[in-house]
């Protein structure tokens, strides 16, 4: 059986999380947010949750110790028969050290997109307090201002999607993030994927690049 093991990267409003999760789904494959983990501690009042609260809403990096953990356990679940996607991890040169001992990787998703970009889309991103569901001001409006169109709960801002914050991020992400990057270079496997274009012309290049069989945009995606 073809199991297959991705790495999707990209700093935060790159859209790996939207593209993780298509192509997880169209593949059968299990998609991992190592942020969606955390922030579901954080909304469950968990002691983990207590634990990362501060941090995250900084837009700072949780220590490698919790996230390792994390993955981990999460990895060692096995429900990923056909394989899995993973965003949001590894951030950092130690972590991308930790995934490759434990870990075959089939190949790294780069999603590529300049700063003043992801500053125009962060911004504008909002989230329903209810159900979770993600918007964005700019691509994907409700249909009545601050309310869910399913739930009809409030959006909001996530805490770190701030100025301050994201500042913090990108920062952190070109310093931490691009040496890991090199790592996986060379070897080999990383993809780099230009992500200004719409979501599903960048989908179809991520397939493209990744030799798998292109995607079919769905009414319900
Ligand atoms: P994300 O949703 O991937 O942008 O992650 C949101 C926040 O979760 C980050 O700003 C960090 O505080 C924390 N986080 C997620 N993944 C990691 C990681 N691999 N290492 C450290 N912190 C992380």
């Amino acid at each position: 059986m073809w199991v297959r093991k991705y790495v999707i990267m990209g700093v935060q409003g790159s859209g790996k999380g939207t593209q993780g999760t298509l192509l997880a789904k169209d593949l059968e494959m299990v998609q991992i947010s190592v942020g969606d983990i955390l922030r579901w501690h954080i909304q469950h009042h968990t002691k983990l949750g207590a634990q990362v609260r501060r941090t995250m809403a900084a837009g700072e990096l949780v220590s490698d110790e919790l996230v390792e953990s994390v993955v981990r356990e999460r990895l060692d679940m096995h429900d990923w028969n056909y394989g899995f996607v993973i965003d949001g991890f590894p951030r950092n040169r130690r972590q991308a050290e930790f995934f490759l001992e434990s870990y075959d990787i089939d190949g790294v998703i780069h999603l590529d997109l300049p700063d003043e970009e992801v500053r125009r889309r962060v911004l504008a991103r909002r989230l329903c307090s209810q159900c979770s569901l993600d918007y964005n001001l700019i691509a994907h409006r409700p249909a009545v201002e601050d309310r869910c169109d399913v739930c009809g709960g409030e959006l909001v801002r996530r805490d770190d999607d701030t100025e301050e914050a994201l500042a913090n991020r990108l920062r952190d992400y070109h310093r931490k993030t691009n040496p890991v990057l090199d790592l996986f270079r060379r070897k080999e496997f990383v993809f780099s994927v230009d992500a200004m274009p719409d979501r599903d012309a960048v989908q179809q290049e991520i397939r493209a690049k990744l030799d798998l069989p292109p995607y079919r945009p769905a009414d319900d995606d």
